[in-house]
């Protein structure tokens, strides 16, 4: 295990299109994209659910190398001990003494040293995946700001770890939560949230973000509108801000709004993870009822100001 391992963490409130960065970024040299790795434990170890290469979890060659590296082997009784420890340190209730730097990280409480071996455990598949892929950096698109919180506090990735904080008009987010979404997994249906909730759980996370930059991580925030409208340049833009080496001249698997994509084992992420192929994005719109949207505009109005919405504007417009 090495803490060296260069990571890019993809966050951001789940609906805000961070799949489809970690797509786009997973083509860039030297990327190994993961997909989100927080759900690996229960999703790919226990429930045996589809890499995005489409074998399941289990008969996946490169996630079975993975395992073998860093662990030996994947077992329910590893997954269940990372998802005990999780249940402890990363939770979204916990962000707030974990943004402000109040964790115990280097203590010598329980709770301290379980931090540490959960992060731990990422560091683990981080560096094995790397190696499997023979690439030079990861990205985990676990979205989450308390996994992002776990992994700085806990100090050992900090130094090689990048935040992407991927933001969308909470109008548009909100609607998305509303919708009926199927999960091509298990032909469930995905989670719906009212927009209330959706609002306070946008503020929650970009909140969260907001101040793990405070705290001297490296976090760089990109709108997810501006990934859609000008995707050569935000890609570009993004990969100058983090460090990332880029082929001269024009991004080979960008078209346009169109992308070539190739296969990608990822653990966990929206359906868009399965595309292969040609494949050309555009912002799905679904409407909010003007009600809905007066609630998440009042509940959300600073944040919104601060990255570029407009308070009348449609749902997903930007500035
Ligand atoms: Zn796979």
């Amino acid at each position: 295990m090495t803490e060296a391992q260069p990571v890019i963490f993809v966050g951001g409130l789940g609906r805000s299109g961070t799949t489809l960065l970690e797509r786009l970024l997973g083509e860039l040299p030297g990327a190994v994209p993961l997909g989100e790795v927080v759900h690996l434990w229960a999703r790919g170890v226990h429930a045996d659910e589809p890499c995005g290469c489409g074998e399941p979890f289990s008969r996946c060659p490169f996630w079975g190398k993975v395992g073998d590296l860093a662990f030996g082997r994947w077992t329910a009784g590893e997954a269940d001990r990372v998802l005990r420890l999780r249940a402890g340190v990363d939770r979204t209730r916990r962000l707030p003494l974990l943004a402000l730097g109040g964790f115990p990280a280097f203590g010598r409480g329980r709770r301290a040293a379980e931090l540490r071996a959960y992060v731990s455990a990422y560091a683990s598949i981080y560096a094995a995946a790397a190696e499997v892929a023979d690439g030079d950096w990861v990205i985990d698109s676990s979205k989450h700001a308390s996994l992002a919180c776990c992994l700085a506090a806990a100090g050992g990735t900090r130094a090689r770890l990048r935040v992407v904080h991927v933001v969308r008009d909470p109008r548009a987010v909100a609607a998305s939560w509303r919708s009926d979404v199927t999960r091509p997994e298990d032909g469930r249906p995905m989670a719906r949230w009212a927009p209330g909730r959706t609002a306070v759980h946008w503020l929650a996370q970009n909140l969260a973000f907001e101040l793990l930059r405070r705290r001297g991580v490296p976090v760089v925030r990109i709108r997810y509108e501006d990934l859609l409208l000008r995707p050569a340049e935000t890609l570009r833009e993004l990969a100058a801000e983090l460090g990332l080496p880029l082929p001269p001249g024009a991004l080979p698997f960008l078209d346009g709004r169109e992308a070539l994509l190739g296969v990608a084992h990822t653990v966990s992420g929206n359906p868009m993870r399965f595309a292969v192929g040609r494949v050309r994005f555009s912002e799905r719109r679904v409407a909010l009822p003007p009600a809905h949207r007066l609630l998440v505009t009042a509940l959300t109005w600073p944040l919104l100001l601060r990255y570029g919405y407009r308070p009348a504007a449609r749902a997903g417009a930007a500035a």
